[in-house]
């Protein structure tokens, strides 16, 4: 049985369409399970109805007409139940509802299978026959998978409008495919389909004679690929931060590596290779070696050596790309959109980014945020190759894309973006006003940098202070770890630009999802592996580095604090400020005239929240870094899409932890700041606000919104709230109560696009 259903879904995959794909699933699986009948019936949430798309046995005239109400039945009893119903006589069961139009009144045996994706009823698969009998197990294990398969055919189908074509009873208004949310704001605009114009992996081996013309055609197309870079580099001058733009140097460092050129050089040489086999043994030579350190940070490093390739070979052929005509509000959309990629679109034209491939922390997605564009990724079930000129509509706030909308999904986003627009305007007004609460209350908000590209003029203008800069982000564009020299450029550059106002450098937080390509660590669970500071204790001459480049940036300034991340015990704390104590000494007997910085420590895992009153001594300043606390708190991995819904930092149970914390740190009267992605959620801010914390650090795009609502409210207030929240029993009623209370409060479109 094995086979056959292989041989199915193999055929169900190559479908040309969804009619295809029902009426190949009912004739196969008739003539497998010998029944006399097969059905499928699509769920019609909007009609409330089951109607019939694909029968073999049935009467064909009944097909797209009968239509079985929503909850009666057998039917819309399996639907209901989201469970299979197995009967030896359909009609002694009391749900049973004769239809006499399909002619399936003479049947006895029933077994009815949903058709379930992402927990949701698509449809039910029915199979009928004249004798009385059950179906034995194999029998409905086969039926189970075959309705699992059709589920994501008819997924696809739902988000490229084709289901609501084939629905001829009115229209499916919530047509859209979900992925990450990677970058916030709504686009509306028509898709151009980013694609590889050459491919590497079908360059034959080609025997030559002149092997040294054959090498300075491949030079020569390098420096092509460099030059066309440093373009690309310019063209996003003045929209980037610099840090952003080592991204491209980071790709003309690749294409530089002595090893690359050599062996591609050494290949033509020895083997008398022409110069495109040549670079593609090479570039798959390298790509293989990320390939295989199975971590997601490094083999998107692979697809970079593949793309880099494919522009070399590009070259080589004497082939120029073939001219794009953007669109003036363009969507990129592909299979793996690559950065380089995202950055041949004019920016002027550039509305959005989709991606079936990639995560938030894919260069694409830094890029994205960066431009300020929208940015959807890891879109599973994506029809690529339907979408060149598709009308779709991006809402970087829920991770949606819409394809084809009706114009009433259009209209409403317009709506949203031009309140969006009219929003961004009425904040822009609380610019320079303190973050104040209505009782007068003060919670400094920081800006996080670093990692994101949030340094943006405004953001400098507009903050109080940098809560948390991640210097990771330096460390990752680069191909081996930045000198002391270099670190020092770039932390004195990110101190003065605010000084007075306090800078919060992070030290390497590495590991877990950010590893640097040039130090693999290759784990089975490197989430609770080698991560932070345990690399930083474990390398003291990395951390000693990079303590003495930020020492060494403060002087004269004095705004520095250093960030000690992912600690899980007091020793660490001990251990690590003894090595800060030690860098400083070091300094000031190689006469810099420096001074001790504050010193602090992040809360981000559980053992550190009950030792929060023990750490609180022996530092500065505490913060709170609520998207790792919450990860490990609830056992979620924070990248992991499946279990996206129920990561979330309105947790009774983070509130009790971020609780405890404040307890604990205020026994030692030290200051305790959030600088997690909670900190700039409006929907937590009158928690925190309860809670009692004495700062929020978060990125530019949030700065305003959480003023905005910190500004609506009494501290007094916000502690009834949390005392309500902490009685509650999960995130989803938590979440519910804040949305009543921003509503309450007026201010509901802060959390989402538009006013609704
Ligand atoms: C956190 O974990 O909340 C945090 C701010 O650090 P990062 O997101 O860089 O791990
Ligand atoms: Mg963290």
């Amino acid at each position: 049985m094995l086979e056959t259903l292989h041989r199915i879904i193999q055929e169900v995959n190559n479908a040309n369409d969804l009619v295809d794909a029902l009426n190949i699933i009912v004739t196969r699986l008739k003539t497998q399970i010998g029944a006399d009948v097969c059905s499928i019936y699509l769920t019609d949430s909007e009609q409330r109805e089951h109607v019939l798309m694909a029968t073999d046995g049935l009467r064909p005239e009944a097909v797209g007409k009968v239509a079985l109400p929503l909850h009666r039945g057998l039917v819309g009893l399996v639907a209901e139940r989201a469970e299979y119903i197995n009967l030896d006589d359909a009609s002694k069961h009391p749900s049973y509802l004769a239809i006499s139009e399909t002619g399936e009144t003479r049947y006895h045996a029933f077994l009815g299978a949903p058709i379930v994706h992402n927990r949701e009823v698509l449809g039910i698969l029915v199979i009928r026959q004249l004798i009385s009998r059950k179906y034995d197990d194999e029998e409905v294990t086969f039926v189970l998978t075959l309705a699992a398969q059709l589920a994501s055919a008819i997924n696809h189908a739902r988000a490229s409008g084709e289901l609501g074509r084939l629905h001829n009873h009115g229209v499916v208004t919530e047509l859209f495919l979900r992925g990450n949310a990677s970058s916030s704001g709504v686009a509306i605009g028509t898709g151009i389909v980013a694609y590889q114009p050459a491919s590497l992996t079908n360059v034959p081996d080609r025997k030559i004679s002149d092997t040294g013309t054959e090498k300075q055609r491949l030079k020569d197309a390098i420096e092509a690929v460099k030059e066309e870079l440093r373009q690309f580099k310019c063209k996003m001058e003045g929209q980037l931060p610099a840090e952003d733009q080592a991204l491209f140097d980071a790709w003309i460092m690749m294409l530089s590596e002595k090893a690359l050129l050599e062996r591609a050089l050494f290949l033509i040489e020895e083997e008398s290779n022409w110069a495109p086999g040549a670079l593609r043994e090479t570039i798959e030579e390298h790509a293989r070696v990320f390939d295989a350190m199975d971590d997601a940070y490094l083999r998107e490093r692979a697809s970079d050596v593949r793309d880099l390739g494919r522009r070399v070979l590009l070259h080589l052929q004497k082939k120029s790309p073939e001219p794009v005509n953007y669109p003036a509000e363009t969507i990129l959309v592909g299979e793996e959109v690559s950065a380089m990629q995202l950055a041949e679109v004019p920016q002027d034209r550039l509305a959005g980014v989709i991606s079936a491939r990639g995560s938030s922390s894919s260069h694409v997605a830094i890029l994205a945020r960066a431009l300020g564009v929208p940015a959807v990724m890891g879109v599973t079930d994506l029809p690529v190759t339907q979408l060149e000129g598709r009308d779709l509509i991006i809402d970087g706030y829920q991770g949606r894309l819409y394809i084809s909308p009706q114009q009433t999904v259009v209209r409403e986003y317009r709506r949203l973006l031009n309140e969006e627009k009219a929003l961004g305007r009425e904040l822009m007004s609380l610019s320079g006003l303190p973050a104040e609460t209505l009782d007068h209350h003060h919670v400094p908000l920081y800006l996080n940098t670093g990692l994101l590209s949030e340094m943006s003029h405004f953001g400098i203008k507009e903050a109080e202070g940098i809560g948390l800069y991640r210097t990771e982000f330096p460390f990752m564009v680069r191909d081996r770890f930045p000198g002391e020299d270099t670190q020092y450029t770039n932390y004195r550059k990110v101190l003065e630009t605010f000084a007075p106002r306090p800078v919060v450098l992070r030290t390497l937080d590495i590991g877990g999802d950010k590893p640097l390509p040039y130090f693999p660590v290759s784990e089975s669970n490197p989430f609770l592996g080698w991560r932070g500071v345990r690399i930083s204790l474990d390398h003291p001459e990395i951390f000693l580095t990079q303590v003495r480049a930020m020492l060494r940036a403060n002087s004269g300034l004095g705004n520095l604090h250093i960030m000690m991340p992912m600690v899980s015990s007091v020793n660490e704390v001990e251990e690590l400020t003894t090595l800060i104590r030690r860098a400083y000494r070091e300094l000031v007997s190689e006469g810099y005239a420096i001074t001790m910085p504050k010193t602090g420590v992040m809360i981000e895992v559980p053992a550190a929240v009950y030792k929060s009153a023990a750490i609180a001594k022996r530092v500065d300043f505490i913060s709170v870094g609520t998207n790792d606390l919450t990860q490990y708190l609830l056992a979620v991995d924070r990248n992991n899409p499946r279990v996206a819904a129920i990561y979330s930092d309105l947790h009774p149970a983070l509130l009790q932890a971020l609780q405890q914390t404040v307890q604990g740190a205020r026994q030692y009267n030290c200051p305790v700041g959030v600088c997690g992605e909670m900190a700039g959620n409006p929907l937590a801010t009158p928690l925190l606000l309860g809670l009692g914390v004495d700062s929020l650090s978060m990125s530019t795009g949030s700065l305003l919104r959480v003023k905005r609502t910190i500004r609506s409210l009494e501290k007094a207030q916000a502690e009834n709230w949390l005392e309500n929240a902490l009685q509650m029993d999960d995130a989803a009623d938590v979440s519910s109560y804040m949305h009543a209370v921003l509503e309450q409060k007026g201010l509901e479109m802060l959390i989402k696009p538009g006013k609704r």
